[in-house]
C-alpha cells in the first residue's frame, strides 16, 4: 500500500504540534509516501532568527528585527530527502539548530510582521505543489483549507527524551527548553500554537514513526480520492 499511496495525492497535509512530537521525521516520511513536497516552516522562523543574530540585533527589539527580516534572502528546498534552508545563497541547515537560535526563535516568531512575511512565503510554496507542511499554525492560519489537518502530541517527558537523543544533550536542559518554548508559542497573541477544531489529534507517545506515518497515510488517502489523480 505504501507504494500505491504516492500515486496522485494532490492535497495538502497540515501537520502541527509542539516540539519533540516527531513532527519533522513524520512529515518527511509522509511526504515521501504521498510523493509530495515537504515544508518545514519552523526552519523558516529559525532562518529569520539567524539573520537577526548575525546582524547583532537583540531579538526583543521588534522594530529592528522586522527591518532585518524584511531584507533577508530566504530560500527553502522542499525535497523531503534534502530539505535545505538557504540564507543569502548559503546553506544554514546546521546553524538553524544551534542553541542560540533555539533560545531566540520564539521571540522572533511572535512578532506579527515577521509572521505576515513568512506566512505569505509559505503560502506561495504550498500553492505551487501538493505538500506536507509542518509547523504550529498550518491548519489554523497558513492553509486552513488543507485536505488533512493533524495535531501531533506526546507525553512531555517522552518529547524531551526524543529531543535530547537527537541533539545529544542533557534531558533536564531539554525539558526546561521545551516547556519554555511551548509556553511562549501557545501564549503569544498572533497565531498561537493551538489545535484547530477540525484537526485529527494523534498521540505519538507509544507509537513508532512508521506507525504514525501509516495512520496518517490512511487518513490522507481517505480525504482525497488519491488513485488515478484527484
Ligand atoms: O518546529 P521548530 O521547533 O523548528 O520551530 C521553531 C520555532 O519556530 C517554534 O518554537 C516556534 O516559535 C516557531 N514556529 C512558529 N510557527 C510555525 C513553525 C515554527 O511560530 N509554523
Amino acid at each position: 500500500m505504501a507504494e500505491l499511496a504516492g500515486i496522485g495525492f494532490r492535497g495538502v497535509v497540515a501537520l502541527d504540534g509542539p516540539s519533540g512530537t516527531g513532527k519533522s521525521t513524520v512529515a518527511r516520511a509522509l511526504a515521501n509516501r504521498l510523493a509530495t513536497r515537504y515544508l518545514d516552516t519552523g526552519a523558516m522562523y529559525r532562518a529569520a532568527t539567524v539573520s537577526v543574530l548575525d546582524a547583532g540585533i537583540d531579538p526583543a527589539d521588534s522594530e529592528a528585527v522586522v527591518e532585518v527580516v524584511a531584507k533577508m534572502q530566504l530560500e527553502v528546498s522542499t525535497d523531503p530527502d534534502d530539505p535545505a534552508t538557504i540564507l543569502s545563497g548559503r546553506r544554514i541547515d546546521a546553524e538553524i539548530r544551534s542553541a542560540a537560535v533555539t533560545a531566540a526563535v520564539s521571540a522572533v516568531s511572535a512578532i506579527p510582521a515577521v509572521r505576515t512575511q513568512l506566512v505569505a512565503q509559505q503560502r506561495r510554496i504550498i500553492a505551487a505543489a501538493p505538500t506536507v507542511a509542518e509547523g504550529r499554525d498550518i491548519g489554523s492560519v497558513v492553509w486552513p483549507q488543507a485536505q488533512l489537518k493533524v495535531y501531533l502530541t506526546a507525553d512531555e517527558q517522552v518529547r524531551a527524551a526524543r529531543r535530547a537523543g537527537e541533539l545529544g544533550s542533557d534531558v533536564g536542559t531539554v525539558t526546561a527548553d521545551l516547556a519554555r518554548r511551548d509556553k511562549f508559542d501557545s501564549s503569544r497573541a498572533v497565531s498561537p500554537l493551538r489545535r484547530s477544531d477540525d484537526a485529527v489529534e494523534v498521540d505519538t507517545t507509544f507509537l513508532s514513526v512508521d506507525q504514525v506515518v501509516d495512520v496518517l497515510t490512511d487518513l490522507a488517502l481517505r480525504r482525497v480520492s488519491a488513485f488515478g489523480g484527484a
